[in-house]
C-alpha cells in the first residue's frame, strides 16, 4: 500500500491518501489539545498508546458484528482505514456522571446513571460543538432518520461491549466518545478513534483516571496513565 499525500491534519492524527481510492492512513501524533484547542501540550508517546488501543478495540468490536473503518495496522503510529465521509456529530454514551454532563445537571462526578445517555453534539470547532438533539440533526441534514437509528443502535451496542470488556480488565467505562462515516456505498460504519484521548476510563479499584483527564486537569502522570491501558488491554509489549 503506498502513502501518498497528506489530506488533512487534526489535532491528533493526520491522515494521507494511499493508492487505493477506498482506502486511507492515519497516523497518530503526541499532540495534545482540550477545552476546544485552548490547551496545548504533548503526551509522550500518546500517539502510539492511542493507535494500538484504538485498533485493538475496534477489532473486538468487528468480532461482535460492528462494521468499524479498521482495516489494518501498518506500524506504532499507522493504520490503514477504510475512507469515509465523517458524519459531523460527537457521539457521545455515558453510564456514569462526569465532565460536562456532572456541570450542566448539577450531578456529582461519580454518579451512576440508571441507564445509558446517548448525547450527540454537531461537530463544529467555531461553534465549541453544540449539543444538539435528533430534530436538529434532521433539520439540519446531518443525518437521516435511518441513519440516526443505525447510529444509536451501533452506539448502544458499542457502550454495551466495552463496558465489560474494560471491566475485565479493571477499568470503568465512564463515558466516550465516537464518530461515524459513511462508505462509498453510503454504508455507516464506526470511524475515527477508541482511546484514552476519547473516553473517561477510572480504575475499578482505586478510581483512578486514565486518560485524558489527567491532561485537561493538570493531574500529572499523563504518560503512565496511557501506558497503563494500553498495558492491561494488550499485556506487556
Ligand atoms: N470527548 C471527546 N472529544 C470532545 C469532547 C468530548 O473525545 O471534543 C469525550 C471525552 O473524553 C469524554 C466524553 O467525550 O470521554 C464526554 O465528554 P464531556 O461532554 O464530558 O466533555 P469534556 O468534559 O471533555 O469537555
Amino acid at each position: 500500500m503506498e502513502k501518498r499525500e497528506q489530506l488533512y491534519e487534526g489535532k491528533a492524527k493526520k491522515v494521507f491518501k494511499t493508492d487505493d481510492p477506498n482506502l486511507l492512513i492515519v497516523s497518530y501524533k503526541d499532540d495534545a489539545t482540550a477545552f476546544n484547542g485552548e490547551k496545548k501540550g504533548t503526551i509522550e508517546a500518546k500517539g502510539v498508546v492511542n493507535n494500538r488501543v484504538s485498533n485493538h478495540m475496534m477489532s473486538l468490536l468487528e468480532q461482535e458484528g460492528i462494521k468499524t473503518h479498521y482495516v489494518k495496522t501498518l506500524n506504532d503510529r499507522e493504520t490503514l482505514v477504510r475512507s469515509v465521509k465523517i458524519i459531523p456529530l460527537e457521539v457521545i454514551m455515558r453510564n456514569i456522571a462526569a465532565g460536562s454532563l456532572s456541570k450542566r445537571l448539577g450531578l456529582a462526578e461519580g454518579t451512576k446513571l440508571n441507564s445509558p445517555v446517548l448525547e450527540f453534539c454537531y461537530k463544529n470547532d467555531a461553534l465549541g460543538d453544540p449539543m444538539i438533539n435528533n430534530y436538529h440533526i434532521k433539520a439540519m441534514n446531518l443525518a437521516t432518520q435511518e441513519e440516526l437509528e443505525v447510529i444509536e443502535k451501533m452506539a448502544f451496542a458499542i457502550n454495551a461491549f466495552m463496558i465489560n470488556h474494560f471491566k475485565t480488565v479493571g477499568i470503568e467505562l465512564i463515558d466516550f466518545k465516537i464518530e461515524f462515516g459513511r462508505t462509498s456505498d453510503g454504508e455507516v460504519i464506526l470511524a475515527d478513534e477508541i482511546s484514552p484521548d476519547t473516553c473517561r476510563f477510572w480504575d475499578s479499584k482505586t478510581n483512578e483516571k486514565l486518560d485524558k483527564d489527567r491532561f485537561r486537569r493538570d493531574l500529572g502522570n499523563v504518560e503512565q496513565a496511557y501506558q497503563e491501558v494500553l498495558k492491561r488491554l494488550l499485556g506487556e509489549h
